[in-house]
């Protein structure tokens, strides 16, 4: 048996979704374990393009299970949306392709409010949150004052708990914010809408991952963001609220017990950022907008400009370490085909010294690029199916980049379609 993680090896918006969509083909199960509807992958197949938040990237292919885990913010209400507008495009979700753990956390329409208006409280301090609740919902998780999945069968409790959590909560939304609170009858409504539509696909995900294996299924783990924004590994305090990482995922998924023997880190060819934060190899101006819009790196969730720049060496090869990636897969490389010659940062300055170690998330202020130059290979590749049939220029690029993070690139993305690969 042979289950792989799909990761990613920055900050985000690598491709993964597309990774995913690529190789769930191998797979029986897909499962998605930490992260919510903060971060969107964007899935291009036969049945059009598709922005996913909190769906699994395989519910497209016949014959896959795609999994909500434990790990996952359950934020309803975009579920249900999402669920409808995959519908819509004529793919089949049902509870037997796919099932939401029992014990996810629920995303209430307070943690939206909370984020943004502790957003609004930051001001220009303000730390780039998608405000989909994120942060507040795990904040509660580990206060253990959320409901699970599971709870919403039992109606006359689910009624008592969210009664007991509305007296807290509308504490903190009034009295440290001056919000409105909630009622208890606008929030049972609001579960009429959306939750009662999810009860069929709620179960025991850690029983069906027993009995999965037992059968011998392959199961694909599916990440969101990347390890720089992983909540222990990551870019402190820019992080995102959960373990991104690959070690995660039996936990998110419910089943602790189950290897991951492949990990796929995703990375991209050039970085890109989204939100606050440190990003040592940023580009501005004229440089950075034409890149921009040639990668169209505009938030799959927010439509926010991306922060671009040169491909960042340190903190891939901390990435790859972080994520235990076994191979790779190195994607928009045709993005970089406008270029004459393209830069890559291999080292850091850090306060007068050279590195090239990842620091501690307070030095990245003050870390300067140390770059160097590659020839650019000035024409398109995107029809180019075989490595060798690369320009040279471009085959260099691959194999500087492997050799510097120290992992094999398994697979090189010239295309956001499905076949726009070349595997090594
Ligand atoms: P994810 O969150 O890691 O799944 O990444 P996103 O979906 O946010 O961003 C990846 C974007 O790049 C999507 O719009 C993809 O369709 C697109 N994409 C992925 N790989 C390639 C590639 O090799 N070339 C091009 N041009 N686009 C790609």
């Amino acid at each position: 048996m042979s289950n792989c993680a799909i990761v990613g090896i920055n900050w985000g918006d690598e491709g993964k979704g597309r990774m995913v969509d690529l190789i769930t083909k191998d797979y029986d199960v897909v499962v998605r374990y930490q992260g919510g509807g903060n971060a969107g992958h964007t899935v291009i197949n036969d049945h059009g393009e598709f922005a996913l938040h909190l769906l699994p990237s395989g519910i497209f292919r016949e014959n896959v299970i795609s999994v909500i885990g434990n790990g996952v913010a359950l934020d309803p209400e975009n579920l249900i949306k999402e669920i409808e507008y995959v519908r819509e495009k004529g793919v089949d979700i049902s509870p037997k392709n796919l099932k939401i753990s029992d014990r996810a956390s629920l995303l209430l329409p307070w943690h939206k409010d909370l984020d943004c208006l502790e957003e609004a409280r930051l001001s220009d301090k303000k730390f780039g949150s998608t405000r989909q609740g994120i942060a507040p919902l795990y904040s509660d998780k580990y206060q253990k004052k959320t409901i699970l999945a599971g709870e919403l069968k039992y109606k006359e409790h689910f009624k008592e708990h969210l009664k007991e959590l509305i007296e807290w909560k509308n504490l903190t939304l009034t009295k440290v914010y001056g919000a409105q609170g909630y009622t208890l009858d606008s929030l049972l409504n609001w579960a009429d809408n959306y939750c009662e539509k999810l009860l069929p696909y709620i179960c025991d995900t850690s029983k069906f991952f027993s009995e999965a294996q037992k059968q011998g299924k392959k199961i694909l783990f599916e990440a969101q963001l990347g390890a720089l924004r992983d909540i222990d590994f990551g870019i402190h305090p820019y992080t995102t609220s959960s373990n991104a990482i690959a070690a995660y995922a039996p936990i998110g998924s419910g089943c602790t017990d189950m290897k991951v023997d492949k990990v796929l880190g995703v990375m991209k060819a050039y970085s890109t950022c989204v939100g606050e934060g440190p990003f040592v190899t940023e580009w501005f101006g004229e440089e950075a907008d034409k890149l921009r819009t040639n990668g169209f790196e505009f938030g799959a969730k927010t439509g926010r400009p991306r922060r671009v720049g040169s491909f960042d060496v340190v903190a891939s090869r901390y990435g790859v370490k972080v994520q235990g990636a076994t191979e790779l897969a190195l994607t928009k490389m045709d993005i970089l085909s406008y270029m004459d010659e393209i830069k890559v940062c291999t080292k850091y300055e850090v306060n007068g010294e050279t590195t090239e170690d990842f620091p501690f998330p307070l030095l990245l202020d003050s870390a300067k690029p140390i770059e160097v130059t590659l020839k650019g290979w000035k024409c398109d590749i995107s029809k180019v199916r075989k490595f060798e049939d690369l320009p040279k220029e471009a085959q260099d690029y691959v194999l500087f980049l492997e050799d510097q993070v120290g992992c094999k690139i398994k697979y090189v993305s010239v295309g956001a379609e499905r076949d726009s690969i070349i595997v090594r």
